[in-house]
């Protein structure tokens, strides 16, 4: 074969692979890239705007005292929703709730100047090293603190350890409506990181909590759509197969399968990774 025609079958074969690498490439970050930078808004009922994706579900709840900004997000969809807070505040006084420290949920709270910003009682000297000082939040929740803002009343609950050191809900009492924050991924492999405190077994009794109360009938995941109870029901199930799995890595497989179809993360979140972590820590 001439050389010059072995050049162009190699090339021609070189760009079939590439071609194919990207495709694939492309196919598995598709969710991440969803999970990452789609977002959606929903007017949930006149006085309540969700904004979901672009990193952590958000929530802005406009009420006779105040506007409500349930996590900020991080970069040009922070920004985003900042214009949005805005418009719907006026003249309103703004304040502003972290379910917990991840980026994805406090890195806009810099736009926030001067506003109250609510979170979890994490150490201090930790969340200092965790948080950018402009993004560091000034309001520590205790256990539980209501919010009286007239025409809503919102009660922030710190659950402790969970998905991270002091998860923080949001209950909008009018509605029966829960901000989980990342204590729940809608479909959505969780993201567990030692250094945060993730603790499968105090997640699944937190889970095992918020079941139990009556007064919550819809949930704001942290990640994915909105719906009832049934999603801390199915992230428990979650839990409770990736233990299995752990413990008897002959039937992981099987267990596996059974969420083909909740995201993954790459090098963040997957039922491996699940398993590999409660292997770990030894549960
Ligand atoms: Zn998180």
């Amino acid at each position: 074969m001439p050389l010059q025609r072995k050049t162009k079958l190699f090339l021609i074969y070189l760009a079939a692979v590439l071609v194919l690498l990207i495709t694939g490439a492309s196919i598995y970050m598709y969710p991440a890239y969803k999970f990452f930078f789609n977002t959606e808004v929903q007017q949930a009922d006149k006085d309540l705007t969700l904004v979901l994706g672009g990193g952590g579900n958000s929530g802005i709840l406009v009420t006779d005292r105040a506007v409500l900004v349930i996590d900020t997000k991080m970069g040009s969809d922070a920004d985003d929703l900042y214009k949005l807070v805005k418009e719907k505040a006026g003249t309103k006084k703004i304040i502003v709730i972290n379910t917990h420290y991840h980026g994805d949920h406090l890195k806009g709270n810099h736009l926030y100047k001067g506003c109250q910003i609510y979170i979890g009682d994490y150490d201090r000297t930790f969340l200092q090293k965790e948080v950018d000082a402009d993004d560091m939040p000034n309001a520590f929740v205790n256990d539980s603190l209501v919010l009286d803002l007239g025409s809503e009343t919102v009660v922030l609950y710190d659950l402790g350890q969970a998905h991270t050191w002091h998860d923080l809900v949001v209950y909008l009492k009018n509605r029966k409506m829960l901000f989980s924050g990342d204590l729940i991924f809608h479909h959505v492999n969780p993201v567990l990181k030692k250094e945060s405190g993730a603790d499968v077994d105090k997640w699944i009794a937190v889970l095992d909590l918020l079941l139990k109360k009556p007064d919550i009938q819809q949930i704001i995941p942290g990640h994915g759509d909105i719906d009832g109870k049934e999603m801390a029901e199915s992230l428990k199930s979650y839990f409770a197969d990736m233990k299995t799995a752990a413990k008897d890595p002959s039937r992981a497989d099987e267990l596996k399968k059974k969420y083909e179809d909740w995201t993954e993360l790459p090098m963040m979140a997957s039922p491996q990774r699940t398993i590999d972590y409660i292997s770990n820590s030894g549960k």
